[in-house]
């Protein structure tokens, strides 16, 4: 299954691919994640593409391009993959295609996972994530006053993001409508979209997603 998990920032595309993978088997990529791997590396890419990260914009379509491309021709996806956070314009619209074609594949659906924006700036305010596991969580899941240890591995790894404070939320919530909305646009005309409540339980939203990929 080649899948593209489709939007805003908080839609809960990292939960949901995490969900997918554990029961399909089609391997999470994150461009995100890879970025953040990359800056955690201190390679050259990453520190470049931390200036364009924590500003809440896009790094340039070259670089999230390549690492696509290094990622998705390695041997744990040849069964197929989750693609969580890419493209998200439309020239990565079309580099993927391109790739895919010339492996004579295709995707099989993107669904996009539909959450309001009021929503979005609570969910990524509050958020928390583990270095460890990779888990995502939200301030509300703790007990007051208790510490925050992460509610999967129980590890003391938990971080908030730099990008997600309110300033970048706000401009990566620009970015997405002015640079990314219309990728969303284009799968339909395609023919590939299916659109998901989003709101609710992660595993409610999982159940939807079942539904469709069903
Ligand atoms: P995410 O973890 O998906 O919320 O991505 C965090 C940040 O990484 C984004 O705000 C962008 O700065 C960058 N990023 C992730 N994926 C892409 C992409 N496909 N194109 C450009 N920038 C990206």
């Amino acid at each position: 299954m080649r899948l593209v998990l489709f939007g805003p920032p908080g839609a809960g595309k990292g939960t949901q691919a995490k969900k997918i993978e554990a029961e399909l088997g089609a391997l999470q990529i994150s461009t995100g994640d890879l970025l953040r791997q990359a800056q955690a590396d201190g390679t050259a890419l990453g520190l470049k593409a931390a200036e364009y990260m924590n500003a809440g914009n896009l790094v340039p379509d070259e670089v999230v391009v390549g690492l696509i491309e290094d990622r998705t021709s390695q041997d744990d996806c040849k069964s197929g993959f989750i693609l969580d956070g890419f493209p998200r314009t439309l020239p990565q619209l079309e580099s993927l295609d391109q790739m895919l074609k010339g492996k004579g594949e295709g995707l099989d659906r993107v669904v996009s996972i539909e959450v309001p924006n009021s929503l979005l700036m609570e969910r990524l305010c509050g958020r928390y994530s583990c270095k460890a596991c990779g888990a995502v969580m939200h301030e509300r899941d703790f007990e007051e006053g208790a510490p925050k240890v992460c509610l999967t591995c129980q590890t003391d790894a938990l971080y908030q993001r730099a990008d997600d404070k309110p300033e970048a939320i706000e401009q990566r919530l620009r970015t997405f409508d002015d640079q990314t909305a219309p990728v969303k646009a284009k799968y339909e005309q395609m023919g590939l979209l299916s659109r998901i409540d989003g709101v609710g339980s992660p595993t409610a939203v999982f159940d939807r997603i079942k539904e469709v990929l069903n």
